[in-house]
This record gives C-alpha cells, structure tokens and sequence, in this order.
C-alpha cells in the first residue's frame, strides 16, 4: 500500500479553539517552526467550537474573582477537577479574553458604559459569561480563522488521523497516520510535536449536540496509543436539546443554557411546571439536575408528542424574546416551533466529554512529543463542566500547547523514526471493512445509539451497564463482519462512518468500564442503585487503560492541593456549599 510521508516540526489534529489557538501561539512564538494542521473537515468550518452559542467564562467583572470562578468549577465539578488544571483555566481565562478582543479581533457583546456585556449561567455565582448575541463560537472561530490563514502554516483538510505512531525505539511520538479523504490515500506525517486536539464528542448518543465528523477518534486513537483516559464516566447531557421529529439532524442541537436563565419554562406533557418538585433552584439547576429531571418525567409517561417536555418563553415577551435570542428563534422557527411566542419539544441531549487524555498543566503527555488540549483531555472539569468553561478550556489549553510545543522544539526535540508495524497496522485496522460483505452500518449505528441512551445515559445501574456492555460487544463484533457496497475510496463517506462507528464503540466501552466502576453519584453520572455522593475527602477518580477488549480501570484519589471539601477561597464564605438532596 503506497504511503504519502512529509516531515513537519509541529502536527496539530484538529480545528477547534484548542487547534487554532495552539497553531497561533507556536507561530507567535517561533515563527520559522514547520506547522501543519490536519483536520477532517474544512479549517475553521468543523467541530463545536463554531457552534458555541451561550459563551465563554471569565471573571471580569467588579465583585467576580478567580477565586469565585475556580470555587464555582470545583464546586461544580463535585471535588473531582484536578485542581491545578481548574486553576489554570480561570487565571488565564482573562487573559485569553483580552487577547481574543484587542489582538484576535472578537467583538462581544457590551453594556452602555463600554464593559463586556456577561451573562448568568446555571449553577455560577456570578454573571459572568462573555458572550456574541447567542451564537458567540462563529466569532471566536472566523476571527481565528483569519488569523492563522494569515500564517504560513501547512493545511491538510478533509484528513482524517487514524493513529498515533510511537517511535521505533519507543522514545516518544514519531507523527500520524492518517487518511486523505479526497482520494482515499493513506499519508504519514513525522513531526517533532504532535496535538491532539480533536475535541472528543459524545455522539454515541441517541440524542447528541456535537458536529458530525467529532466520533471520539482521537481518544480510541490515544487509547490504542496506551494513554490513560480519565473521568470518562462523566457524559454531560445539556436539558434541552431541539425535539424535531427522527428524521431531523436538527433534533439534538442544544437550545442555549441562557433560555432557562432568562426565565425560561420547562412544562411537561401536560402543560405542568415540574422542576421545583425536583430541585429548589427549578429550571435554574445545573445541567445534571435539569437533564435527569426531564429523563424521569419522560420514563413516567409524562411527555409531548413526540417523546420530550416543553420549553416555554412567551411569558417573557415574544418581542423581548425574539431579541435576545435569534439564534435560538430561528433555529426553532426552521423545525416549525415558535419559541419566542410558543413552546417548543425539548429532549435531553448528550453534549460534552467531561473525560478524556490524562495530560499536564503544560499540556504534555506521558509521551514524550504527544501534547493534548481541549475536549479530548480530562481532569479540567470533573464531574460537570460550567456552561462557558468548554470553550474557555480550549483556547487557554490550546494557547499554552502552542507555546509548549515551540519551548519542546526549541530544545532540540528530534524527529523519531516511525514504528513501521503500527502503521502497517492501522492500516490492516482502515482496510477491513473492504473486505468484509457490505452491511447495515445505519442500523447498527442506531442500536449503538439506543444502548447508550437506553442502558449507560443519563440514569445507571449495575444491572443497565452490565447489559449495554454485553450489547456493545454485540455491536462490536457486527461491525467487524460489516463492509462496505463501494470499493472505491475518495470520498468513500460509508466508509468513515464505519471508521466513526469503530471509535464510537470503542470508547462507548470505556465510558461503561468508568461508569460500572464509580460506585456513587456526582454531577454528570448518576447511579441509581448508588445514589448518595460519597465522602467527598476520599475522592477517587476512574483512569481507563488498555486494550479495546481488556479495558482496566483504577481508582486513583483526588489531591486537594488549592482547597479542600467543606473549605472555600472566597472570603466570609464559611465553605463550599454543602451538597443538597436534589443534587444527589
Ligand atoms: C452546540 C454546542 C454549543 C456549545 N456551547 C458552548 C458554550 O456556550 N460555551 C462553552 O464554553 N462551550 C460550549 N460548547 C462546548 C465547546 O464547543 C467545546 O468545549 C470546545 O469548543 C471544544 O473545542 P476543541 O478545540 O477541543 O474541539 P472542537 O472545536 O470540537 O474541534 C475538534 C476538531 O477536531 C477535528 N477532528 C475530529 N476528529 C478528527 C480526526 N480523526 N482527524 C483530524 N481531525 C479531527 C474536527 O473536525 C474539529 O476540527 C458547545 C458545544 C456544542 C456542540
């Protein structure tokens, strides 16, 4: 099989923040580097940084603090954050967002004295999103964008990674393999530094809001790799995501946090308010809450017709609505749904990845040359990410790893021969469905999504993940007989979907190993017949290693080296809040 091969000092997988950020900084910092980005889509037009709409997290405002921010993302995050990471995140968030304004070109929204507009998200103490109207990412994204087009930096587009390729002698990262998808060929760059950055993407869901080409390649690919994935149990499900009927891809998408924080409704079926019998805060709870308590009153039979609840805003004023809130209305208007004026079917819809690539605070590995920022990494957020903390992690992760990169280079980082039989390999790996008898890839693709929704989603029991984990070895070994009706391979797209749905099962499998093993309830996962929280001082978190077929797990205990639980850094605060019945 004929190999494409280039040499390139650094190679960053994916065009999120996390992608373009860490492309700037390395050019920013050492502008004769050999940087080239690889993405599977176009530069820039893919991923889910685009599709940030609520916004981004920072302490600015007079009364705010860094400490108020990292307390809310601790608290938040139920104790499990690596701390360290959480604090980094906040610190530099600042200085991101100045960046993103006076060098990157963002304009936000403002109030009438000239300061950054900030609004409430759920479960924050203070108003502090910055935000574009409702649809902040195309901002973030465009202007970046344009700045790293402005670079000489290499673009593989429509390239998909399909693995991560260790030196010969075993030393560190030699580069990637990866498949140009515009003719079906194979390429393998060799670099210095390699970024992954291909921002996860729960979309293994029945209901799911990421972009279609995010199918968690990149954390199978660090898994085969023999990286450590963490937290991977912690599936964050936003509570309202778009109910337009099966047929739709728009069923999904998320109707932005800021909806419920204006004042937003949810109704059941039956027209009833129901959050306050859940939760004191009602429709202003953290997603956790939010989501679990619209799952039980659709597993009680209390829905809309087509399977949801109700989201409903015309007691704000449809005027007012429809101005603070487009995006939102237009999006809802093109399924047929009058939000400002009406109530629109929501359903609660499988978001982010709080779990991922275990990494430092300077972005590295435990590979020597394999760097990680964003989605794909894990520890930042624990067992819940705040709203506005996503895309806030990319870009201060991504900026630093680009930084990180240059600093590694600059020290004489070598360019490490390539362990042929990996790429041999991966490519064995990329070629099996050519010679299997063609399949039903879009049924299979549908029962993995049941079983995960069904069996590992938003409420779990020993029993529930027992049976999706023998249902995802089920779904395993068909995709495996399964092939492909057409040979040919430029722009063969069934045969990615087989590739997506491989990644998919593969850390859908990793998701239930944490899930069976976390024997209690915090944030994001929810165990039925472990509800109560745990000691929050003997804090443990999952860690996934392994084989695909042989997946280990292990406890590892949480160091709480800033602030320990039932302490707090805002001063006359007498402790973390304490946890209450409806958030177990
Ligand atoms: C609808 C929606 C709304 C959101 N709203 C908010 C919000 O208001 N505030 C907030 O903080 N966060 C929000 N988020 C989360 C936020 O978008 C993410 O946390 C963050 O942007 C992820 O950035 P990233 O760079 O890690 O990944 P992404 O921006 O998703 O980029 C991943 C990149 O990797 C590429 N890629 C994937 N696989 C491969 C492969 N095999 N080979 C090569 N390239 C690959 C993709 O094509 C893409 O370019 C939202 C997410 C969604 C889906």
């Amino acid at each position: 099989m004929h190999i494409d091969r280039h040499k390139t000092d650094i190679l960053i997988l994916g065009t999120g923040g996390a992608g373009l950020f860490a492309a700037l900084h390395a050019k920013q910092a050492n502008p004769d580097l050999d940087v080239t980005i690889a993405v599977k889509g176009l530069v820039g037009k893919c991923g889910c940084t685009r599709m940030v709409q609520g916004g981004y997290n920072v302490a600015l405002a007079p009364g705010d603090s860094i400490e108020r921010h990292f307390m809310d993302s601790i608290v938040g995050g139920k104790w499990l954050p690596r701390q360290d990471l959480a604090w980094k995140l906040c610190v530099t968030a600042v200085e991101r967002i100045q960046e993103l304004e006076n060098e990157i070109g963002c304009f936000f929204d403002r109030n009438p004295d000239g300061s950054l507009h900030q609004k409430a998200f759920a479960g924050q103490s203070f108003d502090r999103t910055v935000h574009k109207s409702d649809l902040t990412g195309i901002e973030i994204i465009n202007r970046l964008m344009e700045q790293v087009w402005a670079l000489r930096v290499n673009r593989l587009e429509e390239h998909r990674a399909i693995e991560l390729i260790p030196a010969a002698d075993k030393s560190g990262i030699s580069g990637v393999l990866m498949i140009d998808m515009r003719t079906g060929g194979y390429r393998f760059v060799q670099a210095r530094a390699v970024l992954l950055a291909t921002g996860a993407g729960p979309s293994m869901y029945l209901y799911h809001t990421p972009s279609g080409d995010k199918t968690c390649d990149g954390l199978a690919m660090a898994l085969r790799y023999g990286l450590k994935l963490r937290d991977m149990e912690m599936v964050q499900f936003h509570p309202t995501g778009l109910l337009g009927g099966p047929d739709t891809r728009m069923t999904g998408t998320v109707l932005e946090e800021g909806l419920r924080g204006a004042g937003g409704h949810l109704l059941n079926g039956a027209g009833e308010r129901f959050m306050s019998s859940y939760h004191p805060q009602g429709e202003r709870a953290t997603r956790d809450i939010v989501s679990r308590s619209i799952y039980s009153e659709m597993r009680d039979g209390r829905t809309t017709p087509m399977g949801g609840v109700y989201i409903s805003m015309g007691h704000l004023g449809a005027d007012s609505v429809a101005k603070r809130f487009p995006g939102m209305v237009k999006r809802c208007a093109d399924c047929g749904f009058d939000l400002a004026g009406g109530r629109v079917e929501v359903v609660p819809t499988a978001h982010y990845m709080m779990g991922g690539v275990e990494f430092e605070i300077d972005t590295s590995t435990a590979s020597p040359g394999l760097f990680a920022a964003g989605e794909d990494c894990g520890g930042v957020h624990g067992a819940n990410r705040l709203g506005g903390n996503g895309v806030a992690n990319s870009t201060v992760y991504g900026g630093i790893a680009g930084e990180e990169m240059a600093a590694f280079i600059g020290k004489g980082a070598p360019l490490r021969d390539p362990d042929e039989t990996v790429i041999d390999a991966g490519i064995v790996r990329a070629e099996r469905p050519f010679r299997q008898k063609a399949g039903d890839l879009l049924g299979l693709r549908d029962r993995l999504s049941h079983t995960m929704w069904n069996d590992i989603g938003i409420m779990r029991t020993a029993g529930s993940i027992a049976n999706g984990m023998t249902k995802l070895d089920e779904h395993g070994a068909e995709l495996t007989e399964t092939g492909l009706a057409d040979g040919d391979r430029a722009f063969n797209l069934t045969w990615h979907d087989w590739l997506n749905l491989d990644s998919l099962m593969t850390i859908s499998k990793v998701i239930g190993t944490a899930a069976a093993g976390r024997k209690d309830s915090r944030g994001a996962h929810f165990r039925e017949d472990f509800p109560e929280t745990g000691d929050l001082d003997e804090t443990a978190y999952t860690q996934v290693h392994g084989d695909a077929d042989d997946l280990q797990l292990d406890m590892v205990p949480v160091t709480f080296d800033i602030v320990r639980p039932g302490e707090s850094l805002i001063e006359d605060e007498a402790g973390a809040p304490p946890v209450t019945a409806g958030e177990r």
